[in-house]
């Protein structure tokens, strides 16, 4: 309980993760620059860049156990830390895996992970000759690194669409007919401890390729609810993660689940835990981490979880406007991230609605969609 926790990244996760860890009065450190959201949560901040090797170095020797909000962090850094002995939960071996969507399939396949068919690309050259001789449209790309949020994601039509993607590594996948869009958190701790969270539903913002809102539980049959925590209890064991792994998955029209990608970390799609689960994402985090039990992450009710994205056609300091309107829906908790400027589809906070009777709060939802924007 007194060690010394560090967070690579100071986003909205980070910021949740230090409140929890407020809770429990713990230590935290955390990593990024000025500014951001859980620089005035964590017990001790560091202004740094996350991707720096130094910086992370650094960083990690003032900590005992580290951890982190975003994978795209210097993953050399961490494993040079494992090697002083530092506690790295997910290890640069896990990262390494995930941080590449190449061989984030790659591993999916070698280990009989159901996931949807795909081709790797070194370049633009072998990608064109590939598109041109194989017409696999419509298919999607996707760059192996760095995207995050749909940013890195191109549905392509036709050979015409090559022309607006950047040259990097990519992988070329079949595009799924996709019926639902759900998720499984799961949690594991350095005894081997495994639970896995409710199945989400997501259902994404088309313009902004981002969640729009998601439905706890997931409407789906018992039986596939029963496989979706399977596929991600066996890949949080399979990738040997210490800490949360976010399973997202496609369940298609026929009826199959493929899993599409995953992250070792706190995620969009467990936010709704903070209020509706026993054991909230970010807790569990702290348990798998410290190597405490692992909470219990059965749901005291089911939730509607909104992202407050920046409104269209908005660009600079922002406001939040309808606040006192939207305090009078009851049920309803609200997380701002303190983000000091908006832009259109920015994550600006959440808001979940718990309510026994999942359709009054998905009217909740909407409502608050009219009322809350955040604006300039
Ligand atoms: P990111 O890492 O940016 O979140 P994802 O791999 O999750 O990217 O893709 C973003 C979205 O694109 C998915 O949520 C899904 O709606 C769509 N998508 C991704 N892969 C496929 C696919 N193979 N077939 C159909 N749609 C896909």
């Amino acid at each position: 309980m007194n060690q010394r926790i560090g967070i690579l990244g100071g986003g909205q996760l980070g910021k949740m993760l230090c409140l929890a860890a407020a809770d429990w009065h713990l230590e935290t450190y955390v990593l990024d620059k000025k500014g951001c959201s859980a620089e005035n949560y964590c017990t001790h901040f560091v202004e740094g860049d996350f991707k720096n090797y130094n910086d992370v170095l650094n960083f990690g020797r003032l900590c005992d156990v580290i951890t982190i909000e975003i994978e795209h962090v210097n993953i050399d850094a961490l494993e040079q830390l494992e090697k002083e002995g530092k506690k790295v939960y997910p290890s640069s071996k896990a990262l390494n895996i995930i941080a590449d969507k190449e061989l984030q399939k790659n591993f999916y396949v070698k280990n009989k992970m159901p996931t949807s068919g795909y081709r790797a690309f070194n370049s633009k050259k072998y990608l064109a000759e590939f598109l041109e001789r194989d017409n696999p449209f419509p298919c999607v790309w996707k760059s192996c690194r760095g995207g995050y949020d749909g940013k890195g994601v191109s549905i392509l039509k036709s050979i015409e669409s090559l022309k607006d993607l950047p040259d990097v590594p990519c992988i070329i996948e079949r595009l799924v007919d996709i019926e639902k869009e759900i998720c499984v958190m799961a949690a594991r701790n350095l005894s081997g401890e495994i639970v896995t969270y409710t199945p989400v539903e997501m259902v994404f913002d088309d313009k902004a390729n981002l969640l729009d809102y998601q439905i706890c539980p997931a409407n789906i049959s018992k039986q596939q609810i029963a496989t979706a925590k399977k596929i991600a209890k066996q890949l949080i064991k399979k990738l040997n993660i210490v800490g949360l792994l976010a399973v997202e998955m496609f369940l298609t029209k026929s009826g199959e689940i493929l899993i599409n990608e995953s992250a070792p970390r706190p995620h969009n799609s467990g936010h709704h835990t903070i209020e509706a689960s026993m054991t909230s994402q970010y807790e569990q985090l702290l348990r798998c981490i410290l190597n405490l039990p692992l909470g219990d992450p059965k749901i005291k009710s089911p939730s509607v979880l909104w992202n407050i994205l920046g409104a269209e056609g908005f660009s600079g300091e922002a406001k939040t406007i309808g606040f006192e309107e939207a305090l009078k829906i009851s049920g309803t908790y609200f997380h701002f991230y303190g983000k000091k400027t908006t832009q259109p589809f920015r994550k600006m906070g959440h808001a979940t609605v718990l309510n026994k009777n999942l359709d009054n709060a998905l009217a909740d939802v909407f409502k608050l969609k009219n009322i809350l924007t955040v604006e300039t």
